[in-house]
């Protein structure tokens, strides 16, 4: 939680002013918004995910509609999911796991990825692992930004895959920081898709914020676009596969400005198949995995509220439901 108020203290200024952007100029905030989702072959779209499948339960129907259009898509995966023990307490049929264990779950799982990627009609060359450590996200932007991190899980102090973008990078925020900031400079994207810093999952929130900082300093904060997947106990509802009803925004994050952005039959189809490629995570979470798959997807032109920042309640928010948090990454 210490790391989470340090991250709210350094980003504080760069919230306000992306929500100056965002909330005085309102007339151009619709305009905007509306825009989102209208992509042409020259739009280049970035997916920011925290986990391997978060890319695809947030935004396989942008993926798609960004693809069919002839637009490049790029995903880059903040971790590499190798702190679910649980999960690969099932995947290896051990009950000892270890470190080991970890470690190979985490490959099996940027596997899954890979392959929902390549379902998705996103190229291999734009599919980018980072590798840093699952549930450490906060840690490396916060008391870790200069100090090598050891992931509790995998006992890594740098990246241990060789398919990482760059393996061997220490577990530091500044070294997260490079990293995410060449992708973007590589790919210059004309959308980001990020989480909102009012998601339940601190490494959600953390990579919410890092997307910020960055895309705030490269005087592009206006072109992200934000969404949630971990909205609290219960969301999205109902659960289990239900592709006619809406998506509707969670409790926690109803007053942001959400775009509903409308999915074809053929896109909630593929959607669904997108996410069956992630056979770890069904074994735990197919029922809230599969809820993703609505007639909607939403995304919001603010990552959080004016209100918000001023009365610091994202640090009390998080604080009030870090029940949800402290959950394994997909048990909820
Ligand atoms: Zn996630």
């Amino acid at each position: 939680m210490n790391s989470t108020c340090t991250i709210h203290a350094r980003l504080r200024q760069a919230l306000c002013a992306l929500l100056l952007v965002a909330t005085l100029g309102a007339p151009h905030v619709g305009a905007a918004a509306s825009d989102f989702g209208r992509f042409a072959r020259n739009d280049v779209l970035l997916v920011v995910a925290p986990h391997p499948d978060d890319e695809t339960l947030c935004c396989a129907g942008a993926i798609q509609r960004a693809r069919a259009a002839g637009a490049r898509v790029a995903i880059v995966w903040i971790t590499s999911g190798d702190g679910f023990e649980l999960d690969a307490h099932l995947v290896e049929h051990r009950f000892f796991i270890g470190t080991q264990g970890l470690l190979e779950l985490a490959r099996i799982r940027m596997q899954e990825a890979a392959r929902a990627a390549q379902l998705l009609a996103v190229a291999p060359a734009e599919q980018f692992f980072l590798g840093y450590p699952d549930g450490g996200v906060a840690e490396l932007l916060g008391s870790h930004h200069d100090l090598p991190y050891r992931s509790p899980h995998t006992g890594a102090v740098a990246v241990p895959y060789s398919q990482a973008y760059l393996p061997g990078a220490a577990y530091t925020g500044t070294n997260l920081e490079r990293d995410l900031r060449a992708v973007i400079e590589r790919m210059q994207p004309t959308w980001v898709l990020a989480p909102t810093p009012l998601d339940a999952h601190e490494d959600h929130r953390a990579t919410g914020e890092l997307v910020i900082r960055t895309m705030e300093s490269l005087g592009r904060a206006a072109r992200v676009r934000y969404w949630i997947v971990h909205g609290g106990i219960g969301w999205p509802w109902p659960r289990g596969l239900h592709p006619e009803d809406a998506l509707l925004p969670p409790r926690r994050a109803r007053e942001l400005p959400w775009q509903d952005f409308a999915l074809t039959s053929a896109e909630r189809d593929a959607k669904a198949s997108a996410i069956g490629v992630y056979e770890t995570q069904l074994l735990l979470t197919s029922s809230f995995m599969l809820s993703f798959v609505k007639r909607n997807e939403i995304y919001s032109s603010a990552p959080l509220l004016p209100a918000l920042v001023q009365h610091d309640i994202v640090v009390k928010t998080a604080a009030a439901e870090d029940l949800t948090a402290s959950l394994p990454h997909a048990v909820k």
